[in-house]
């Protein structure tokens, strides 16, 4: 476990340049450690980041000097296998992950919420951040709910600002949980189990045992709120410690549900019904629910549940409406980097064969193959893009798809094919990285293109 006095004053390296990466450096600055940022890639936007003294930085490969920092601190997304984390494992170098040292900083007595699942994490721990800050303010403003991790915000960050007695909520992704060994959060979740990552974590086995971190040092009272429908979910929970609580919207589930949802209403076990959020999908209820159970088990009554819950909006790049042009919806679903997202998108919508999907970017592992009856059902037209083209192809033989190679091209086929009634979807069930710099970066990217032809269109008309 990492114990900062036992630390204090020594030299520490952090590996990766990165958000979270920046962050820790930053933290353990500010509590009198020197740090080294050590970065394998030759990062051109270094020379962007200003860092108060005692922080050193260094790209485009590990020094002689890394080795002298009494202990390294991993970013979550250097794979556990890379060749500089075996050197310190053959030189006896402790190895920490950004979760667990910032939570060392962290004061007692404040409550850890921590999500997770393959997908509906943002969503999950934002519906939360909202809830359990609408109880503070309803309570007098006196504690603070943090929101952080995974969802953009590094926990590193915050951490130095908290009080006893305030909550936060973490994201928490399979990559975090892989390093971790002592993360205990009194309320976790578990949303769901399906492919990805595999390439990283070294196949699903790995994956799922990865996932399952979340609540391996959970004791008797604290919380584990679950998808009673998925079998991995349903699997690991057996060995939880904690009080299991079950979520599902589908009447084949596997655990006793502490909720369901009867069409309209979310029903829990215990009497109360709370109107879902206004978002679009049955995924969006799991999400709703998962985040509901964990609120009420936290003690806010469900009044604020529910006024939180009426006063979300649908987030950015999830399954987001964004225009509606010539009897075309134009839908940003960047975000959905795998699979199992791209196939939730679809049944968010009516099966009317009438999506024009764009689909691809860098591949992560899985195949394509599980997608082929949802297309049928779902879409009009499958166009693809970047690198995963080739295999999207390969792993659907028969199935007609549109190679367009960019985003450009894609947008300005599904355009001028598109009739009323139709929706162009961008949810490329692959990462952004082979031609953006992010998912945030293809979305946007995607939004601008599809509204600078509609721009054209409508001056065109005047
Ligand atoms: P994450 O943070 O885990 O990537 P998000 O909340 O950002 O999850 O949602 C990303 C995409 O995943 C959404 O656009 C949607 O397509 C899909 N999704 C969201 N929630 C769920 C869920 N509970 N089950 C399955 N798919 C989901």
């Amino acid at each position: 476990m990492f114990k900062p006095n036992q630390w204090a004053g020594k030299k520490a390296g952090v590996l990766g340049l990165g958000k979270s990466g920046r962050a820790v450096a930053t933290l353990l600055c500010a509590h009198g450690m020197p740090v080294l940022i050590s970065e394998e890639s030759t990062l051109p936007q270094a020379q962007q980041y200003t860092f108060p003294g005692g922080i050193e930085v260094e790209t485009g490969g590990h020094s002689a000097a890394l080795f002298d920092c009494a202990f390294w601190v991993k970013s979550p997304g250097i794979s556990p296998h890379a060749p500089i984390l075996l050197e310190a494992k053959k030189r006896h170098i402790p190895v920490y992950s950004e979760l667990e040292v910032a939570l060392a900083f962290m004061p007692r007595n404040v409550r850890v919420f921590a999500v997770t699942g393959t997908n509906g994490k943002t969503t999950t721990t934002a519906l939360l951040g909202e809830i359990l800050k609408e109880d503070a303010r309803l309570q007098g403003g006196k504690r603070n709910v943090w929101v952080c991790g995974n969802i953009g915000n590094p926990i590193s960050l915050c951490v130095h600002q908290m009080q006893p007695g305030d909550d936060v909520v973490v994201e928490v992704s399979s990559y975090q949980l892989e390093d971790s060994t002592y993360f205990r959060p009194q309320y976790a979740c578990l949303l769901n189990i399906t492919p990805d990552h595999l390439e990283h974590h070294g196949g699903m086995r790995n994956y799922i045992k990865a996932k399952g971190k979340i609540f391996k040092n959970q004791r008797e009272n604290d919380v584990l709120v679950v998808n009673g429908a998925d079998v991995s979910c349903v699997e690991l929970a057996e060995k939880a410690k904690s009080r299991v609580l079950a979520f599902a919207t589908y009447p084949k589930h596997l655990l006793q549900t502490a909720v369901f949802f009867d069409g309209d209403e979310l029903v829990f076990s215990d009497g109360h019904q709370l109107r879902p959020p206004h978002l679009k999908g049955i995924h969006n209820v799991e999400n709703s629910m998962s985040a509901a159970l964990m609120a009420l088990q936290a003690g806010v009554p469900a009044d604020t549940v529910q006024k939180a819950f009426d006063n979300f909006k649908a987030m950015e790049h999830r399954i987001e409406q964004f225009a509606y042009h010539h009897g075309v919806i134009y839908v940003n679903d960047s975000k959905a980097t795998n699979l199992d997202s791209t196939i939730t998108a679809l049944k968010s919508f009516d099966k009317c064969q009438n999506i024009w999907l764009i689909l691809g970017g860098r591949d992560k592992g899985a195949s394509y193959e599980v997608l082929r009856p949802y297309l049928t059902d779902y879409c009009k037209c499958v166009l693809t893009i970047g690198e995963a083209m080739d295999k999207i192809e390969r792993e659907l033989p028969g199935y007609p798809v549109t190679r367009c190679y960019t985003l450009d091209k894609a947008v300005e086929v599904a355009m001028s094919g598109a009739k009323r009634g139709d929706v162009v979807l961008l949810s490329p069930a692959c990462a952004s990285f082979d031609q953006f710099k992010s998912y945030e970066d293809r979305g946007k990217v995607f939004k601008r293109l599809v509204d600078a032809r509609i721009f054209k269109d409508r001056i065109k008309k005047k």
